[in-house]
């Protein structure tokens, strides 16, 4: 058993947390949000007072908050009284720099870390499958890697510090993208008179097949379990979507890469943001470009 400190308990900090439990451990939690907290001590959680006193007797901290901006400031806070040579999980989505300034108050303060953010959302939360990018030494995934068994159903060692976060950034980069050229093309099939299922039967078995297509195909019908089958409801939403495309323009800015496409589909899910459909699936963008948003 391992007392495991875990700050942030929202939807899927929550859910995660509850895994933890399950698997034994001693989990001392905390959350700004009092209703938050209270679903936290129903999945067996010990709900703390601050994250001070989640982090006190702490052999790992988990994080698992909204931006880099308030990971460093937990960092900062926690980081110097945190148990000597503990192990810091940041597992939140957050820009590159921001994962590496996290790494490197851990360093200072004599802590091992890792960036680890997820994919699989909610659902894999709740399921104990996400899947995990971390990024940092081998010292500290290894140190991680028992914590994060009972959450994950893939943990993947990318690199060093901040290659977590990066993978992470390509990664919905290339799923925004995608899901945009797959919307795109069932409403030209649609002014072309093909079916939805013409399309996904030749699509799915030819070289235009991908995830968007074929788990989270954007109109109904084709894949019964995608979001489109259940108005738009997400899965993954939108406002989720445009976060993660503005941190991958934010880091092909820095790192002086061309992403094109990447920055259309931030330009596109911006637009379809702002006209309030941030709580939407991201494939609902298929209503978007139909010019008949969802
Ligand atoms: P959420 O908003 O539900 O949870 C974040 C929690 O952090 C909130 O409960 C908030 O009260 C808490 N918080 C903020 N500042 C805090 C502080 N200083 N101390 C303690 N608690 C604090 O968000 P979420 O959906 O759980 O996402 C968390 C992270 O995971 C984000 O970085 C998100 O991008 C990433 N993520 C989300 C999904 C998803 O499907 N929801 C999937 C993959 C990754």
């Amino acid at each position: 058993m391992t007392t495991i400190a875990f700050i942030g308990l929202g939807n899927m900090g929550n859910p995660m947390a509850a895994n933890l439990v399950k698997a034994g451990h001693q989990v001392h939690g905390f959350d700004l949000m009092p209703e938050n907290l209270t679903v936290a001590r129903e999945h067996g959680v010990t709900v703390m007072a601050n994250a001070l006193a989640a982090v006190k007797d702490a052999d790992v901290v988990i994080t698992m908050l909204p931006a880099g901006k308030h990971v460093l400031s937990v960092y900062e806070d926690i980081a110097p009284k945190a148990k000597k040579g503990a192990l810091f999980i940041d597992s939140s989505t957050i820009d590159v720099e921001s994962a590496r300034k996290a790494h490197a108050i851990s360093a200072k303060h004599g802590l091992l870390s890792i960036d680890a953010p997820v994919s699989g959302g909610t659902g894999g939360a709740a399921a104990g499958t996400l899947t995990f990018m971390a990024g940092g030494s081998g010292d500290a995934f290894a140190a991680a890697e028992p914590t994060l068994k009972p959450m994950a159903g893939r943990i993947v060692h990318c690199g060093g510090d901040g290659a977590g976060q990066a993978a992470k950034i390509c990664n919905n980069m290339i799923l925004g993208i995608s899901m945009i050229g797959v919307a795109e093309a069932f409403v030209l099939a649609e002014k072309l008179g093909l079916s939805h299922q013409a399309l996904f039967d030749v699509a799915s078995t030819s070289s235009g097949q991908c995830w968007s297509l074929t788990t989270y195909c954007p109109v109904p019908g084709p894949v019964p379990t995608s979001p489109a089958n259940r108005d738009y409801n997400p899965g993954f939403a939108a406002a989720l979507m445009l976060k993660d495309l503005r941190l991958s323009q934010e880091a092909a800015q820095s790192a002086g890469a061309v992403t094109p496409l990447g920055a259309e589909a931030a330009q596109l899910y911006a637009l379809f943001n702002a006209q309030g459909h941030g709580g939407t699936d991201f494939s609902g963008i298929i209503n978007f470009l139909r010019g008949n948003p969802a």
